[in-house]
């Protein structure tokens, strides 16, 4: 019997796929071991030339465009009920999403509907002799835990920046097929009346970023150098609870207990003194470099690189060396 695709769920912002995406789509390559994978695109326009590139660029050989009536997929269950639809079409091996907060309502959705189960917030997923197993950081990146899914249908919703998004060796040209959706009563129970995006600054956001460059209070409040810093390097500023306490960044900026959680390859906490409260949001950070005035600051503990010194010299120094480096 032929081995059914690895179906993945992709997220698409005006028309592009997500950078999270072509990394779940990466994973689901290596899961795929030889066997295809497929995408869901949710929205009924389906992706124009430029996604269905990337999508093959990615190794997709079909995407799946489900039928919704003119529903919006922003609704969960209108989502839950499409992409269980394509799984009927479909019968895949295993479903791969985004752990976005809709990333993670859909996987939840998908696995009570089909009667299986998810892993949500996972930074790998592999197979195992129990089955299609997915490792995550837990309790604030103080355990790894390995989980496999033992129901019918491995559901698996994979953290941005968790994988290194790669082009398939040979890229080929997804057909497109659409897909009937019968909507139940529970797609219809709630309609959407109004959609206002928030403007945005332009910089990647906060929880996708492989890179996050954090001020504290030690800043002073000037986030010109932090900002200078976070675009230089292609990623996005986040601050403490102290920092937002003070107005001086966004509420949705902090990082930590009562902020989010991130988990970037490069995280640089500049003027942060570590607190736990703070700590249990960026543990999980791939490499963590400190610049603190203070050489007892608790960051230093969990820095792989550390710079004694004011953010004022450090940062500047910093910068111009990055550039120099990026005009070579
Ligand atoms: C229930 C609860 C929930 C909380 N949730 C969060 C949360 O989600 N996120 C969060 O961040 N905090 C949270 N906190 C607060 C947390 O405990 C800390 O108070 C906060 O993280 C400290 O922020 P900070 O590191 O910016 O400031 P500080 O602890 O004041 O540290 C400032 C650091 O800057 C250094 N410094 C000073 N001047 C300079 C300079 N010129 N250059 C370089 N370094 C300099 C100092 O040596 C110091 O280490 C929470 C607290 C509670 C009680």
């Amino acid at each position: 019997m032929t081995q059914g695709p690895v179906l993945v769920v992709v997220d698409h912002h005006e028309g592009a796929l997500t950078p999270p995406s072509t990394e779940v789509l990466t994973a689901a390559r290596a899961l795929a071991a030889g066997a295809a994978v497929a995408a869901v695109w949710l929205g009924e326009e389906g992706p124009g030339e430029a996604a269905r590139e990337v999508l093959g660029r990615f190794g997709v050989s079909t995407v799946h465009v489900p039928e919704l009536g003119g529903l919006p997929p922003q609704l969960t269950a209108v989502a839950t009920e499409a992409v269980a639809a394509v799984v009927a079409a479909t019968s895949p091996q295993a479903v791969l999403l985004v752990s976005t907060y809709a990333g993670k309502e859909l996987a939840a959705g998908l696995a009570i509907t089909v009667g299986t189960g998810a892993v949500v917030d996972a930074d790998r997923v592999e197979r195992r002799a129990e089955g299609v197993a997915a490792g995550k950081t837990v309790l604030g990146a103080s355990w790894e835990t390995v989980c496999a899914v033992t129901g019918p249908l491995p559901v698996v919703a994979l953290r941005p920046a968790a994988v290194d998004a790669e082009p398939a060796p040979a890229a080929g040209e997804p057909a497109v097929v659409r897909v009937p959706v019968e909507l139940t009563g529970r797609a219809r129970a709630v309609s959407v009346v109004e959609r206002t995006e928030h403007p945005t600054t332009g910089q990647v956001p906060l929880t996708d970023a492989q890179t996050v460059v954090v001020g504290g209070r030690g800043t002073g409040g000037d986030f010109t150098a932090v900002e200078e810093l976070a675009e230089l390097l292609g990623g996005a500023v986040g601050a403490t609870r102290d920092v937002t306490d003070e107005g001086w960044r966004e509420h949705s900026a902090q990082v930590g207990q009562t902020g989010v959680t991130v988990a970037p390859r490069l995280y640089i906490g500049v003027g942060v003194s570590g607190a736990v409260h703070h700590t249990v949001g960026m543990r999980a950070a791939q490499t963590v470099v400190a610049v603190n005035t203070d050489p007892e600051a608790p960051i230093f503990e969990l820095a792989d690189f550390g710079v004694v010194g004011a953010a004022e010299d450090v940062l500047p120094q910093a910068i111009e060396t990055i550039r120099t480096h990026q005009r070579t």
